[in-house]
């Protein structure tokens, strides 16, 4: 048996249809660069494919036996798809109808005509930064014993008395040793990054550069320490360091600036949240 005839999209049209988009898929959940370099300098890796909104042969997802051949392979029957989001909608055609393709295709041109007036990239913010808080290492030191210990008077001084078998209350200092990993998530260089923390803040904090640039997809890290003092047991210590960061700083605030290569002024802030710092 002949394989059914296929009406493929001619050269011309899948790269009209990939740079009309600007490369990236036009699935609006996904919007992944579908060209980027090779390990070999001369070659280009492409992940992307000229989908067919309406199948290219009979029997095919979507297909419309009464659309003319030479409108199953034009233009508008077209759309530029990352290699998944193009399986996808092919596996499920009934979750991926003609119209939902359609409105795909016009909000991903009507998005790159923006960014292109804008001149601005990507579909988030842009520039962006990831904020991480990275718990290193932490521990109780003994400062010294604290006098609701027992006491007696030795030659009229008072003094503790420790007890071998009995709980020691003893005056801590905790402290949580950490990692804060700033990672630049957009494809657009930062500079003068600067990083300021709300109350209580970190008992330390390394400093940045007062110039600095980080480049696209790039990270600095600073490290950071916490410190807390408490007067108890060790079984009452051990609890406080299981957190992440002392307790009071939950809800602590973090505001980082920097400009753009147009020198535009930029500002996150971000909240720490159960554990890490969230964007607000
Ligand atoms: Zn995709």
């Amino acid at each position: 048996m002949a394989r059914p005839k296929r009406d493929e999209f001619a050269p011309a049209i899948v790269a009209t249809l990939q740079f009309r988009v600007g490369t990236l898929c036009s699935n609006p959940k996904c919007r992944v660069h579908t060209t980027g370099p090779h390990t070999e300098p001369g070659k280009v890796t492409r992940i992307g494919s000229a989908a067919h909104i309406t199948a290219a042969a009979t029997g095919g997802p979507r297909y419309d036996p009464d659309m003319p051949p030479a409108e199953r392979s034009s233009i508008a029957n077209g759309i530029w798809l990352c290699e998944n989001c193009a399986t996808l909608i092919d596996k499920d055609a009934a979750a991926y109808p003609v119209e939902l393709l359609k409105q795909w295709k016009r909000d991903a041109e009507q998005e790159m005509n923006q960014r292109m007036i804008s001149g601005k990239a990507g579909s988030q913010p842009t520039p962006h930064m990831d904020i991480d808080l990275h718990w290193k290492f932490g521990g109780r030191f003994i400062q010294g014993y604290s006098k609701k210990n027992p006491t007696k008077v030795i030659d009229g001084r008072e003094t503790i008395e420790l007890q071998a078998d009995g709980p020691q209350i003893i005056h801590w200092r905790l402290s949580w040793n950490y990692d804060l990993c700033l990672f630049n998530n957009s494809l657009q260089h930062m500079f003068n990054v600067s990083v300021e923390v709300g109350k209580p803040g970190f008992e330390e904090l390394s400093k940045l550069e007062k110039i600095n640039n980080l480049p696209p997809l790039k990270g600095i890290t600073m490290s950071a320490l916490s410190i807390e003092y408490m007067e108890g047991t060790a079984e009452e210590a051990d609890p406080l360091l299981l957190h992440p960061y002392p307790a009071r700083m939950e809800g602590m605030t973090l505001r980082i600036s920097y400009r753009d290569e147009h020198q535009k002024q930029y500002e996150q802030n971000y909240v720490l949240s159960k554990g890490n710092f969230q964007p607000v």
